[in-house]
């Protein structure tokens, strides 16, 4: 594929820069951005002004669409004080303390152990931004300031971090990651049509 009309491309022609890891996090603002707005972002593949236009017009919807609050008649809500000090744990039935149980906006409570684990699975199996709460057929997504604290290990947090970020570049609609083996190259192209571009680091030809 390389050699196949090499001649007649010229890398030049086309509006593309290639990123290093620390470039694309600037690109993507992840140093800045409070967690939930990146999951906003990420849904709406970073398009700006769609998501602007989306939160003029009615921006409970927008969030709720973005899986990041919940629907607002929410019937665990209407009864998320009840009188007992403890609770049972949805997910390994064990009687917990009321300020030991943790919850997403969607009041759904677990234990902190049960959230542990669940965090510390999914990522383990490469998952991301993806993570979302343990009740049944509950799609809100946990933002990275809640599973963060729930991971036992810098390893851990490290992997989340990529997975973070590899989920928020392949979610860009300007940015791909470099297919090139284990190369960490960002491609940013100005406009979102597949074009061939050339990674300056690894010199793989691409799509
Ligand atoms: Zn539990
Ligand atoms: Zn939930
Ligand atoms: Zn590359």
């Amino acid at each position: 594929m390389e050699q196949q009309g090499a001649d007649a491309f010229d890398p030049e022609e086309y509006l593309f820069t290639c990123l290093t890891y620390r470039e694309s996090q600037r690109v993507l603002s992840e140093q800045v951005l409070p967690a939930v707005a990146k999951l906003v972002l990420v849904h709406f593949h970073w398009q700006l002004t769609d998501i602007l236009e989306r939160h003029k017009s009615n921006s409970a919807q927008l969030l709720l669409d973005a899986h990041v609050q919940p629907a607002p008649c929410n019937p665990v809500s209407a009864h998320a004080a009840p009188p007992h000090s403890s609770l049972h744990c949805g997910v390994c039935l064990q009687l917990v303390r009321k300020e030991s149980l943790l919850a997403l906006p969607c009041q759904h409570p677990f234990c902190k152990s049960c959230w542990e684990q669940h965090s510390t699975v999914l990522v383990k199996d490469g998952v991301g931004v993806g993570i979302s709460c343990m009740a049944q057929e509950c799609p809100l997504r946990m933002p990275e300031d809640f599973v963060l604290p729930l991971l036992p290990s810098e390893e851990l947090r490290e992997k989340y971090r990529r997975y973070l970020f590899r989920d928020s570049v392949e979610s860009h609609y300007q940015l791909q990651l470099c297919p090139g083996a284990d190369c960490p190259i960002v491609i940013q192209v100005q406009e979102p049509r597949a074009r061939r571009v050339q990674c300056s680091r690894c010199s793989e030809v691409f799509w």
